[in-house]
C-alpha cells in the first residue's frame, strides 16, 4: 500500500456532486466574471479572515502584489520578507516596484526570525511580509507591536494559512492588508488559480478592487496603472461550496499532526517546535527536520511513503534573487533549514491506516 503525498482526485464523491451543482449554477446564470458568486464568496472570506471585506483576485501572487500596491510605499521602498517561503513572496514585492531585503528564519519553526528581522530594517524600509508559513501564525501580535514601533505597514502572506486563529483573531486581520492563496493544493482551493486580499481598512480596499480590474475607479475611468486580475464567477462558486467544508478538514489535519506529533520518534529526525495554541496552526504542510535527508526520503519511498520538500533551497539562494538585499546577520538559518526540512503526507483525504503506516516506516527507519 502506498501513501501518496497529496492526491487531490481522492475527494469524495459527495463533494465532488457539490462542485458539480456550483458548475452549473454559474453555467446557469450566464455571468462569468466578478458577477454575485464572486461578491458572495468575497463577503464570506471576509468573514473567515476577520475582515470586513475581501477582494476577489487571480492568484496569490497577485493578491500579495495588489496588497503592497494598495499601500502607495513609494519609489525604493524597502521589504523585508522571510526567506524561507514560497518564490511568490518575494516576486510580489520586485514585481510591485519595491526593494526587497531577506531576513533569515527561526529554526525551530521555519518562520522569519525577528532579531534578524530587526536589523534588516534600515531608513528605507517601509514594511514587512509576514508569512504565515505551513499554516502556522506564530505570535503575531508581536509583529504588530514590532512594525508600529517602527512605523511600518504589515502585510500577511497568509497563502498557507485558512482559518489559523491566534486567541481566537483570525490569519488576515492582524497587518494593514493581508493576501490569500486557493491554488489547488492549498486548505481552501479552486479547480484552477484563484485568490483573496482582506483588510480592515476600507480605503485599501477599494484601490484593491481598482487595482484587479485595469485600475478602473468606475467603468473606463482610469486612476491607477492596474491589472487585469479579476476572479472569475466560476471559481467563486466552487470556493464557496468547498468552504462549507474547510472547517471539518482543518480538523482532520489537525487530528493527523497530533499523531505524529504523539508517535514520531527517530534518532535522525526532530519535530518542529509545538504549537501551543491549537487553533494557530492549519497544518497546511507536516514539516519535520531530518539530518540525513535524502537518505530518509528514499528509504521512505521505498516503504511507499512519499514525501516533499519545502523548500529544496532558500529563496536567496535562487538565481532569479541574486541580487535581493539580505539582512546584515545572515541568512545561515535558512540555508540550514533548507537542508534538512522535509515534508510528511498530511492532507483530510489520508485514512488512518495511512497515518499509521507514515509514522511505523518512519520509526523503523534505517537511514545510512
Ligand atoms: C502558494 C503561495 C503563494 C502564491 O500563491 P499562487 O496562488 O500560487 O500565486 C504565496 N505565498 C505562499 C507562502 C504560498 O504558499
Amino acid at each position: 500500500m502506498n501513501v501518496p503525498f497529496l492526491d487531490l482526485g481522492r475527494r469524495p464523491e459527495a463533494l465532488r456532486k457539490i462542485d458539480l451543482l456550483a458548475i452549473q449554477g454559474v453555467l446557469d446564470s450566464g455571468v462569468s466574471i466578478l458577477g454575485p458568486e464572486v461578491e458572495n464568496f468575497e463577503n464570506q472570506w471576509a468573514l473567515e479572515a476577520g475582515c470586513p471585506a475581501a477582494v476577489g483576485v487571480g492568484n496569490g501572487l497577485d493578491a500579495l502584489e495588489i496588497a503592497l500596491r494598495t499601500l502607495d510605499l513609494g519609489e525604493d521602498a524597502e521589504v523585508v520578507v522571510p526567506s524561507v517561503s514560497a518564490a511568490a513572496t518575494v516576486l510580489a514585492v520586485l514585481r510591485a516596484g519595491l526593494k526587497p531585503v531577506f531576513a533569515d528564519v527561526d529554526p525551530q519553526t521555519g518562520l522569519m526570525c525577528m532579531e534578524s528581522a530587526e536589523i534588516a530594517v534600515g531608513p528605507r524600509t517601509r514594511a514587512l511580509i509576514v508569512v504565515h508559513l505551513y499554516g502556522r501564525l506564530d505570535r503575531p501580535d508581536q509583529w504588530v507591536g514590532f512594525c508600529r514601533d517602527r512605523g511600518l505597514a504589515l502585510v500577511e502572506d497568509c497563502a498557507q494559512a485558512h482559518q489559523a486563529s491566534w486567541n481566537g483573531q483570525r490569519a488576515g486581520s492582524f497587518g494593514q492588508v493581508a493576501a490569500f492563496s486557493f491554488y489547488p493544493t492549498k486548505n481552501l482551493g479552486a479547480l484552477g488559480d484563484a485568490g483573496a486580499v482582506t483588510s480592515s481598512d476600507i480605503g485599501l480596499i477599494r484601490r484593491a478592487q481598482e487595482l484587479r480590474d485595469y485600475g478602473q475607479a468606475e467603468r473606463y475611468e482610469h486612476h491607477r496603472v492596474g491589472l487585469n486580475s479579476r476572479l472569475d464567477e466560476l471559481q467563486a462558486a466552487v470556493l464557496s461550496a468547498r468552504l462549507q467544508h474547510l472547517g471539518q478538514e482543518t480538523s482532520r489535519r489537525r487530528e493527523i499532526a497530533q499523531f505524529y506529533y504523539d508517535n514520531l520518534l527517530h534518532a535522525d529526525l526532530s519535530l518542529l517546535e509545538r504549537p501551543k495554541e491549537p487553533e494557530s496552526h492549519v497544518y497546511h504542510l507536516f514539516i519535520v527536520r531530518a539530518n540525513k535527508r535524502s537518505g530518509f526520503r528514499s528509504a521512505l519511498l521505498r516503504q511507499g511513503v512519499q514525501t516533499d520538500i519545502h523548500y529544496p533551497r532558500a529563496l536567496h539562494q535562487q538565481i532569479a534573487f541574486e541580487s535581493v538585499a539580505h539582512s546584515p546577520g545572515g541568512l545561515a538559518q535558512a540555508e540550514r533549514f533548507a537542508e534538512v526540512c522535509l515534508s510528511l503526507p498530511c492532507n483530510p483525504w489520508m485514512h488512518d491506516h495511512e497515518v499509521e503506516k507514515v509514522v511505523e516506516s518512519v520509526n523503523k527507519l534505517r537511514v545510512h
